[in-house]
């Protein structure tokens, strides 16, 4: 499959267009950023593993009943994905506290939480995606009460899924972002499931493996990456 003409450059994938008009062209680039675009850089191999290990995520999701838009690998870089019409939200859950929850609350980063968390953000890095709740999606109409519902059902899904996933790895898997979209009238989950997007520790040691590494500047972002992704049996060449 060709990809056609670019419709969108985001901070670390570009989309493009491809033959079927249903069907969209993922590139994963190596350019990772931090602080809603503040800090940025590129990251040799970065894009390979992420597309990858997304590919491998999406297909265990998929299996385990999770609609995603996920359709086939294209090359080291792309993927193909049903052509999603993406609401502006975020939905986030958390299973460790870490990152904005201990700005917010004052609370200390590594306590296990009681139950999960079930957050949503609003998608504008100009507002520095700001906290909503189900009232603001509903008074904005940026999606309907049953799509909230949805979105909240599938994300919790992928919490069972995912976090015994990655503990067969020896991973903590402490909290991560999810975003959806629309297509032929139902949701489905959309954008990508890597470690730019969620935080993952070793169980044993908490040593961080995610995209804090870039944050923190603790160095060997990609490294970290290949590591979580070799402990999964992803395939990386
Ligand atoms: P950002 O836009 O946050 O900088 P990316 O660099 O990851 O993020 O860009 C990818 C863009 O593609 C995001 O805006 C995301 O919402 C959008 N996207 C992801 N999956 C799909 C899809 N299946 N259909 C349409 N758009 C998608
Ligand atoms: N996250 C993301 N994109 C965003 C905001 C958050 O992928 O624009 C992910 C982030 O990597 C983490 C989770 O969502 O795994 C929770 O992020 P948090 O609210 O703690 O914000 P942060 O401090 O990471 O900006």
């Amino acid at each position: 499959m060709e990809k056609a003409s670019e419709l969108y450059s985001g901070k670390a994938k570009s989309v493009y267009a491809s033959e079927d008009p249903d069907r969209l062209v993922l590139l994963f680039r190596d350019d990772t950023s931090a602080f809603d675009g503040e800090k940025t850089a590129k990251l040799a191999r970065k894009g390979m593993v992420n597309n990858r290990f997304n590919a491998f995520i999406m297909q265990t999701l998929e299996s385990a009943g999770v609609p995603t838009h996920f359709e086939a690998l294209l090359s080291d870089n792309e993927s193909l994905v049903k052509r999603l019409d993406m609401l502006p939200i975020e939905c986030v859950v958390r299973n460790i506290t870490a990152g904005s929850i201990c700005r917010r609350l004052g609370v200390a980063e590594g306590m296990e939480l009681e139950v999960p968390t079930f957050e949503l953000f609003l998608k504008n890095d100009a507002l520095h995606d700001p906290m909503i709740n189900d009232y603001h999606i509903r008074a904005f109409g940026w999606a309907t009460d049953e799509e909230v519902v949805r979105m909240k059902e599938l994300t919790f899904a992928v919490n069972d899924v995912l976090k015994r996933l990655f503990a067969d790895a020896g991973l903590l898997l402490v909290d991560y972002k999810l975003e959806f979209g629309r297509f032929e009238g139902r949701i489905v989950l959309g954008d990508e499931f890597t470690p730019d997007g969620c935080r993952l520790w070793d169980a044993g040691t908490r040593k961080k493996l995610d995209k804090d590494r870039f944050r923190q500047g603790l160095g060997d972002v990609v490294e970290a990456y290949e590591e979580v992704a070799t402990r999964l049996g992803v395939r990386l060449d």
